[in-house]
């Protein structure tokens, strides 16, 4: 029996929001970016097997991160 399976990245854009950087104290409109890998079987995408979620300032370009329930909560505002 032939099994493909395989790993696929989904980047996904949830907000704008303005927050203060910790990097370079620039206040600014931060993108919030969610990061899903999700397993594939043939092809199609099953299983979530991995999320993570920052904010990147446009000032200065780094990336925080932060917990799930904290992007869900910045996303709301
Ligand atoms: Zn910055």
């Amino acid at each position: 029996m032939l099994l493909i399976f395989g790993l696929k990245r989904y980047v996904d854009r949830l907000a704008v929001v303005v927050l203060t950087c910790a990097v370079c104290g620039v206040s600014g409109p931060n993108t919030l970016w969610r990061r899903r890998t999700k397993l594939s079987l043939f092809f199609v995408p099953v299983l979530t097997v991995r999320r993570s979620s920052s904010a990147q300032c446009p000032a200065c370009g780094s990336e925080r991160r932060l917990g799930s329930g904290e992007a869900r909560l910045l996303a709301r505002t």
